[in-house]
């Protein structure tokens, strides 16, 4: 698997969960939350549909019982009979139509025969002319009448029909006198036209907006909701189309109820979207906390570490970090780095040491005098190589033995490291019973004055030398040369030519006798 950085890492299980969220969060919507909410507004939908039910009975109702009124009075009973002027005057006039709200009254004898007919537009207050009575030419419509009644009281039939004057309720009564088993005279029917105030009045009681299509042939009935018949709404719709059918089932007009709440929710509506929004803020704010808190110090770590390898420098990485294990981790890096520093020193150390006189060896005299070459081309400053060597010393081991020669050895090198003052100032033994000094450029009284002083240095040590032929101690001869910068000849110096000029003054130091020095000015040009 490729590997990632953890940032990358962070970035991936963070899409993951928001992706998880939105999902769990889109399915609860979808799968629990609409379809209980489809459920309750259809049933809100079912409970307006219940309450116009009931407010067309009532408004049935309510037309029968004018007409009840009318059909058991006395003075009805008598105008079967004998249609008397006097009933009509008094009672059929067009008042009487508009305070009751009735478009029209006909009175039918008990032979079926119309004995009297009145149309009137309560509304408009105009004259109307219904032709639907005549029971001879359409005997189906004389189902709009009830059985009459033999036994005690009357009975009655209402219901909605179609006029020419378009769709109307009706009210029919049997008309017998005071109610109480009297000889049957015929009938009563009242109609209302089923116009706006219908519609307005069926707004009023179910609180929605209800329009009426006395134009209906473009609907399917078969589909439709029958006004007084239960229906079970599956689905949320902002209408519902009612039928009401007349006395034979027959389509009368269609009424059409816009439910108060229509339309299911929008599942991505601005809510939604806003806790959305606020969701990726909040992961955000996460990312950015997990980023400052852990990836940008493991980073910065990681990154230090990289950067101390690369450079192979060794300064301390920072031990303050917001993580405890990070803490722990610098520390020990720390540690190990400067475990592996000091053993890199040791090791470099010891490379460069000879062990026998503890001093530096010539690998080590190599790198200096390449350091003392350097300053000299780039910085113009020139250095002084002098070459020592041990007077007789091979009698000495000849006398005193090799060990004894090895401590004399060391002794001297110690003496004359005492002479190396500056941190630049290099002593090695550069083999056998020989050593090399280097110092910066110095006045040529001053270099007289150390040379000088190492000769008695070594003097001074006063190591026993019986067998010398030149003293009865151990001494040193010196051969100095000197660079200038004037010696550098394109960029270079020769080192083994510097080396030899030194090896030539000791040479005469030793032909002059030994335990003495000679100075040599080296030139490249010789
Ligand atoms: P001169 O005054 O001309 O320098 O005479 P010399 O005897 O010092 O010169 P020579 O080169 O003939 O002898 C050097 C001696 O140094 C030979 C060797 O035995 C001795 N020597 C070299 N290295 C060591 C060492 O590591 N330990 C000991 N004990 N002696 C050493
Ligand atoms: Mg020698
Ligand atoms: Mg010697």
């Amino acid at each position: 698997m490729r590997s990632l950085t953890f940032n990358q890492l962070q970035l991936r299980i963070l899409l993951i969960l928001f992706l998880f969220f939105i999902s769990a969060l889109v399915g609860y919507r979808y799968f629990i939350e609409l379809p209980k909410l489809e459920r309750s507004i259809a049933s809100i939908a079912e409970g307006e549909l219940d309450i116009l039910t009931f407010s067309i009975e009532n408004m049935l109702k309510n037309a029968s019982l004018t007409n009840y009124d009318y059909a058991v009075w006395t003075s009805t009973y008598d105008f079967m009979v004998s249609q008397n002027q006097s009933y009509v005057d008094e009672y059929l006039v067009d008042d009487t139509f508009v305070s009751l709200s009735i478009d029209g009254m006909f009175f039918i004898n008990k032979d079926l025969e119309i004995v009297f007919a009145k149309g009137f537009h309560s509304k408009i207050e105009k004259p109307l002319e219904f032709s639907f009575y005549d029971f001879k030419k359409h005997p189906e419509n004389l189902s709009i009448l009830p059985a009459p009644e033999k036994g005690r009281g009357s009975s009655s039939k209402k219901g909605f029909l179609s006029t020419k004057n378009g769709p109307a309720i009706y009210s029919v009564n049997q008309v017998r006198t005071s109610d109480s088993g009297g000889e049957h005279r015929g009938f009563l029917i009242s109609v209302k036209l089923i116009e706006n105030i219908f519609t307005e009045d069926l707004s009023k009681y179910t609180s929605t907006n209800i329009t009426f299509f006395p134009e209906h042939e473009n609907i399917d009935f078969k589909t439709i909701k029958v006004w007084n018949k239960k229906k079970n709404l599956f689905s949320v719709q902002p209408y519902t189309d009612i039928l009401l059918e007349d006395m034979n089932g027959r389509p009368v007009a269609v009424i059409k109820m816009e439910h108060s709440v229509g339309y299911m929710p929008n599942l991505l509506n601005d809510k939604i979207l806003i806790f959305t929004l606020l969701i990726i803020f909040i992961f955000y704010i996460f990312y950015r906390f997990i980023s400052t808190t852990i990836i940008f110090p493991v980073n910065k770590l990681s990154r230090d570490i990289e950067s101390r390898h690369s450079s192979n420098k060794h300064t301390k990485l920072s031990e303050k970090y917001t993580i405890k294990e990070l803490i722990t981790v610098s520390k020990n890096v720390n540690k190990l780095m400067h475990i592996v520093q000091t053993q890199n020193e040791l090791l470099a150390k010891q490379a460069n040491t000879d062990q026998l006189t503890q001093v530096m060896n010539r690998y080590g005299l190599e790198t200096e005098l390449n350091k003392y070459e350097n300053q000299c081309i780039r910085f113009n400053v020139g250095f002084i190589a002098i070459m020592c060597d041990i007077d007789n010393f091979k009698i000495y081991n000849d006398s005193f033995g090799h060990i004894q020669g090895d401590t004399a050895l060391y002794k001297v090198a110690q003496s004359l490291k005492q002479h190396c003052k500056r941190p630049t100032d290099i002593l090695a033994r550069f083999g056998g019973e020989e050593f090399m000094l280097l110092f910066s450029e110095m006045p040529e009284k001053c270099l007289r004055k150390k040379m000088q002083a190492i000769i008695s240095s070594i003097e001074k040590l006063t190591i026993p030398h019986s067998n010398s032929p030149k003293a009865a101690h151990v001494t040193i001869s010196l051969g100095a040369t000197i660079v200038r910068p004037s010696d550098v000849v394109d960029f270079s110096l020769p080192i083994n030519e510097i080396i030899k000029t030194a090896d030539n003054a000791l040479y005469q130091a030793k032909d002059f006798g030994r335990n003495r020095f000679i100075i040599n000015n080296f030139s490249s040009k010789n």
